[in-house]
């Protein structure tokens, strides 16, 4: 009788899984379990918005927002089969949030991106997520929220796996990742109102890290002759100009360039 009081049980709770859908209490909760990890306290405000296509935070008037799209979140958990999913995209916006980057919500960044990523790899190993349930959601989705602002999937992959990879070495009491940079950078580049560092490696390969992780390669930049210009920078649908005196440009949609970064050679930062 008991056993078949549990297994009733059981076939309920698979039964209301398989219903649940983003509803803004199961949102909450998400965002709930991520900030108990962090040791926070939650102050998040967390709500639902059909206008947003994927997920996003921002700050308005004093409140620290995190909106998502309930059908994109409804769809990832379809797709990833793992709540978990929904809880590394809440931890990635968390991110935004802790890291200061919605106080400049206009800024191309992608290095902010991986940032975020690596931290939701991070608390999802905290949270007892196997590596597979942590890069579910950008498996599916590749892209966690509605800008169009972000590094390939194949980086942001790396990102998170990083960040998985960094907790469970905390848990172990194992050192921090070594950090190592075992190939030849050609150039230093500094995007104006972006904190982040890029370097561009011999075989022309864009690369971000910061201070605790490996390289991830997020782009390209090829030589190029074209009128004044010397190199090209891409990630995804971004393409910046370098001009000879090493300034980076960015063709607008309509109107003049716009100067937005530097290049400089990697040999005269390095000491
Ligand atoms: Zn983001």
């Amino acid at each position: 009788m008991r056993l078949l009081t549990f297994s009733l049980a059981c076939l309920a709770a698979t039964v209301l899984q398989a219903q649940v859908r983003m509803n803004e209490a199961a949102a909450k909760e998400a965002v709930y379990r991520v900030v108990r990890h962090s040791g926070l306290m939650p102050n998040f405000t967390v709500r639902e918005d059909p206008n947003v296509r994927t997920a996003v935070a921002y700050i308005k008037g004093h409140d620290r927002v995190i909106a998502y799209n309930a059908s994109f979140i409804s769809t990832i958990l379809d797709s990833s089969r793992t709540d978990l999913a929904a809880v590394s995209i809440m931890a990635h916006e968390i991110a935004h949030h802790l890291l200061g980057h919605t106080l400049e919500p206009e800024a191309v960044r992608p290095g902010d991106e991986l940032a975020c990523d690596r931290y939701s790899g991070f608390i999802l190993q905290r949270m007892g997520a196997t590596l597979e349930e942590t890069l579910a959601a950008m498996k599916v989705a590749g892209d966690v929220h509605g800008t169009e602002k972000h590094p390939p999937r194949h980086a942001r992959l790396q990102a998170i796996e990083q960040g998985w990879t960094e907790a469970l070495r905390l848990a172990r009491g194992e050192d921090p990742m070594e950090y190592h940079v075992d190939r030849a950078f050609l150039h230093v580049v500094r995007m104006a109102g972006d904190a982040n560092t890029y370097y561009v490696d011999a075989d022309g390969r864009l690369v971000w890290f910061n201070a605790h992780a490996e390289p991830i390669e997020f782009g390209t930049c090829t030589e190029i002759v074209k009128g004044e210009f010397r190199y090209e920078l891409i990630w995804q649908d971004h393409t910046f100009q370098v001009d000879s005196r090493r300034t980076i440009w960015r063709q607008a949609e309509h109107g003049m360039p716009l100067q937005v970064g530097r290049m400089v050679p990697y040999a005269s930062e390095a000491r």
